[in-house]
């Protein structure tokens, strides 16, 4: 394919997978430089040198010099350090230990740190003065949530003058839009932006300084993770209160799908899961199966019908009406195992949820990477009822696994899953609309019915495992939203 001019682009994100992660931002951000450096452009990751990353298996290099960062009127200065990944690829990693040796990257089951204004605040300044410290003039910014959505405003402002970035276009990427970071006023002088930013056109929210609302504001281009989200998120029902700035720039906001990372996600070479197998040949998924009810427990004959979940517990995913439907599912015959970390309510929920059925549904709460691997190989469902889902990422993994996913069509899930037709043999999964118990246990029943068909299950798998989510095409389009970016100077 046509190769386009080779970019510089810095892609700033506050977790990079396999460095440190919480959730899909990690994959994209771990997963999409690579495939933008696979197209000939020069990818610059940069991100806080967290605790897990010095204590993780990555030789790391020091960058020569120190990085100065100005804080609180006094300019720090500390070392920063990078790690080159590939030809084309490096990941660069800012040091303050009083705010990033931390054993968590946000928070702690019991809320979040108390300093993540200033945490975020003084990471934005990092990334550009880092860019100049390694003499990287970037083409491109590309922003993640509301952790780097100050930096388009820094550009338009305290770096407006500055040569060094004076070709630099900024885009911001939202993966979920109800985290804003909103902070006191007072954030507005810690940041040092100008005070007139603080208004309605810009960081002003309801009396608080919104970081992602001066993201959305102040970037040459917006994009998310999903077409259906984009225009999702310009309604009152998922806008979160931006819902007013986001359609005044309509123009200027892309939806992009996540794609997948098959060297990561792949049944045929997983590293993680007891047997590989592929689409000519699943004995070794029926392999999978087997393990995964011995490592939780389980009763239930192996040719039950098994579902996985891999989630964070927060009310966003569903769990209100999954507890609802749990005895319908067991009545039913189903087997679950559920692995998840995070609101406590549901952490207790579903730890009562797993003793009442014993033996039938397996909860294990914690952060887990290879188990969760172990769920997309050995389930035969995967389900999402997501009460919204900016683009979501397991729902493509279970695809490429062979696991059918059963979703609520929202978000990225409505953009990848069609409800199955066994007339037809159309579809790749198992689809409902209204977010409520007896829609999730109605369209349960159907994936049942399918499932109590071998043949027709097995040819639906089948489909599933020949779907490409690949990162390639993604990356295209990026490359396209940039190329755009440029070209309006
Ligand atoms: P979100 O970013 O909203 O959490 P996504 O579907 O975009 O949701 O991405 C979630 C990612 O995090 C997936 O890679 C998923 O496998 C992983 N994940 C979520 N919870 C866990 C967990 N408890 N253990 C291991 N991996 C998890």
């Amino acid at each position: 394919m046509k190769k386009s001019k080779p970019l510089k682009i810095l892609f700033a994100s506050s977790e990079v997978a396999p460095f440190a992660k919480t959730g899909g931002l990690a994959d994209v951000s771990g997963s999409l430089p690579s495939a933008l450096a696979s197209l000939g452009h020069q990818v610059v990751v940069v991100m806080p040198l967290y605790r897990s990353v010095m204590e993780g298996p990555y030789e790391l290099k020091s960058i020569e010099g120190a990085l100065e960062i100005p804080y609180r009127g006094r300019v720090l200065k500390d070392k920063a350090f990078y790690s080159e990944l590939e030809p084309n690829l490096s990941v660069c990693f800012i040091r303050k230990n009083e705010f990033f040796d931390r054993s968590m990257l946000y928070r702690t089951p019991e809320g979040d740190y108390f300093d993540n204004a200033d945490r975020f605040i003084y990471f934005s300044r990092g990334i550009l003065n880092l860019s100049k410290l390694i003499s990287f003039k970037p083409d491109i910014i590309h922003c993640n949530d509301w952790q780097t959505s100050l930096v388009p405003s820094y550009l338009k402002s305290l770096y407006m003058y500055d040569a060094f970035f004076e070709s630099a276009r900024t885009i911001l990427t939202i993966h979920n839009l109800a985290y804003q970071g909103i902070f006191p006023a007072e954030y507005m002088a810690v940041s040092g932006l100008p005070a007139e930013f603080y208004s309605l056109n810009g960081f002003e929210f309801y009396g608080q300084m919104n970081f992602l609302k001066g993201g959305i504001v102040f970037a040459d281009v917006i994009t998310t993770v999903s077409e259906k989200y984009s225009l999702e998120i310009q309604t009152p029902e998922f806008g979160y209160g931006l819902e007013g700035i986001l359609k005044g720039r309509s123009s200027d906001v892309h939806g992009v799908l996540n794609g997948v990372d098959y060297r990561e996600w792949n049944p045929e070479t997983d590293p993680h899961i007891i047997t590989n197998y592929n689409e000519k040949d699943l004995s070794g998924k029926k392999r999978c199966k087997k393990d995964l009810i011995k490592d939780f427990k389980l009763k239930g004959s192996e040719k039950a019908p098994l579902i996985g979940i891999i989630s964070r517990l927060a009310s966003q995913k569903g769990f209100d009406i999954l507890a609802e439907a749990v005895d319908t599912l067991m009545e039913l015959g189903f087997l679950i195992v559920l692995l998840g970390t995070g609101d406590e309510i549901y952490e207790k929920q579903f730890a009562e949820i797993g003793k009442k059925h014993k033996g039938r549904f397996g909860v294990k709460i914690a952060f887990d990477n290879a188990l969760a691997h172990k769920i997309e190989a050995g389930a035969d469902m995967f389900l999402m009822p997501s009460r919204y889902e900016p683009c979501g990422l397991n729902q493509m993994y279970s695809l490429k696994y062979g696991t059918i996913p059963v979703v609520r069509a929202t978000g990225g899930l409505d953009d990848t899953i069609n409800e199955f037709d066994p007339k037809t043999g159309n579809g790749n999964g198992f689809k409902f609309a209204k977010y409520s118990s007896q829609a999730l246990i109605k369209e349960m029943k159907r994936a049942l019915e399918v499932y109590r068909s071998p043949e027709l299950w097995l040819k639906l798998v089948k489909v599933c495992m020949r779907e490409d989510f690949s990162w390639e095409r993604s990356a295209r389009r990026y490359e396209k939203i940039y190329q755009g970016s440029l070209a309006k100077k």
